[in-house]
Formats: C-alpha cells, sequence, structure tokens
C-alpha cells in the first residue's frame, strides 16, 4: 500500500475521529463530515485496552477492515492504535499511521517491531514517563530502522482530579528540542471534558504543537467510548478556523 510521508513538522495535521470504531456506518458518515470540514487523517480504535474488563473493548479486526474501507471510499488517511505485537504487520497493511497508546510506551517488544516497519507511528507519553523515558522509547522504533516517529502529548497524572489527566505544555517545546521529532497533542484524553478541548487544543498550537489528535464524531453523545470528550465536527470547525491566527502571532515572535 502507499505509504504516507506528508505528515509534515511545521504544518497543520489535525487527526480526528472517535475514540473506538463501533461500526462502519457511524465510521463513514463521521468520515464525510470530518472531511467536509478539511480533515484529511482519521482515527478510531480497533483493539481497546479498557480499565474494565466489563468495558467495550472494540471491534478488533473488522475495525481495522472499516477504518481501511471508509479510506477507500473518502480518500482520508487512517490512525489507529496498535496494542501487540501480533498485529503489526496487519496494521502496516491496512493502515496510515499507527499508534502507540499510553498504555504501551514502555512494550519495548511493540516498539521494535514498529522500527521494522514502513508506517510513521505516533507514540504517546506514557501516563508517568518523564521526557526521557518517553525519548527512550522513541529511540527503540528509531535505531530499529523507522525514523517516522511522532511524538503525542496526551496528559500525565498529577494530584489533581477535576481533569482527567494534566496536559503538559511545556512537553511541546522541550521534545522538540531533545528529539528533533514532531510533536502533536491529544487534548481529548488529557481533558477528559469536551467542554475543555478546544482550549486545550488552541494552548497547544500556541506553544508549537505540530499537530493535533481530537476525539470527534457526528453524535458525540452516543459514543460507546469516551463520550464525555467527544467533540462535534461543527465545535472541530470552529477550532480549526482559530488555528490560522494562533499560528502566525508565533511566526511573528520567532521562537
Ligand atoms: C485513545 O487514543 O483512544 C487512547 C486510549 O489514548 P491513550 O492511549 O492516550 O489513553
Ligand atoms: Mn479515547
Amino acid at each position: 500500500m502507499e505509504k504516507i510521508n506528508d505528515f509534515i513538522p511545521g504544518s497543520l495535521n489535525v487527526i480526528a475521529g472517535p475514540c473506538s470504531v463501533e461500526g462502519y456506518d457511524s465510521l463513514y458518515h463521521s468520515a464525510l463530515a470530518l472531511k467536509e470540514i478539511g480533515i484529511r487523517y482519521i482515527r478510531g480504535g480497533a483493539y481497546k485496552l479498557r480499565t474494565s474488563v466489563h468495558s467495550f473493548r472494540g471491534l478488533g479486526d473488522s475495525a481495522i477492515l472499516h477504518l481501511a474501507q471508509v479510506a477507500k471510499e473518502t480518500g482520508l488517511k487512517t490512525v489507529s492504535e496498535c496494542t501487540q505485537t501480533d498485529k503489526v504487520e496487519f496494521m502496516a497493511e491496512h493502515i496510515d499511521i499507527l499508534v502507540v497508546g499510553t498504555r504501551n510506551m514502555h512494550n519495548y517488544p511493540l516498539l521494535e517491531l514498529l522500527g521494522k516497519i514502513d508506517n510513521p507511528v505516533i507514540l504517546k507519553r506514557g501516563i508517568a514517563a518523564t521526557y526521557d523515558e518517553w525519548m527512550a522509547a522513541a529511540e527503540y522504533i528509531v535505531e530499529n530502522g523507522n525514523p517516522n516517529v511522532i511524538l503525542c502529548e496526551r496528559g500525565i497524572r498529577t494530584f489533581e482530579p477535576e481533569t482527567r489527566y494534566t496536559l503538559d505544555i511545556s512537553a511541546i517545546q522541550v521534545m522538540k528540542q531533545k528529539t528533533g521529532l514532531p510533536v502533536i497533542v491529544d487534548p481529548s484524553h488529557a481533558a477528559g471534558k469536551r467542554d475543555l478541548v478546544p482550549s486545550l487544543a488552541c494552548a497547544a498550537i500556541a506553544a508549537g504543537a505540530d499537530g493535533l489528535m481530537i476525539e470527534c464524531q457526528i453524535k458525540p453523545c452516543e459514543s460507546i467510548c469516551d463520550a464525555n470528550q467527544t467533540i462535534e465536527p461543527d465545535t472541530l470547525k470552529q477550532l480549526l478556523d482559530a488555528i490560522p491566527d494562533l499560528r502566525l502571532h508565533l511566526s511573528r515572535m520567532e521562537l
């Protein structure tokens, strides 16, 4: 399959879509709405690592095939989390960008295998990982032969219970300087609440993030997974409209 190299540091890369793929039709209709507002990358989880064994664990392989079919129909690029080594080959064939979720940042056999594929890999920060630990995890992928690593700050665990995690804005510039890799931000999992998502996303852009990963679908409240933090395409559109100004101010500061 065609590999992508158009995830460019410094350009606006916004990945949006449901927390998990919940069925072909809902994914397809969300994809159309996202395409309409200019989104080029759709996300959707297939193998969900849930804290509770009783929670929805994703549609598995069929979710990956739904994403691939939606990509074919819409021309969107796909992004999905790879949770285990025996799914790397299958996912690399069907999905454009693979994600290492926060719970797997220290899964070294998985990182090594992701170093052997050509697809870009988004490496999310572990909930309690230091910058150096996160950078060391990225090196596992790069040293095994895949330089296309994109770091994703998604909030860390602190003593504050009001938000789901605490978004570490400093991570953006620190990790860009330390690694030279693109850094994107997931405000959805950091916030855990949809009304906080636009402001955290703007803060990330203002701090120099190379992109965003946001949970968004046409019927956010009906999401089986992470409904409280999922936004509507209309809200995302307003956010996208605000971004060029934020970036212009940033470039004027010549930081
Ligand atoms: C997700 O992106 O759906 C997800 C589970 O993210 P994280 O690994 O950051 O919790
Ligand atoms: Mn989620």
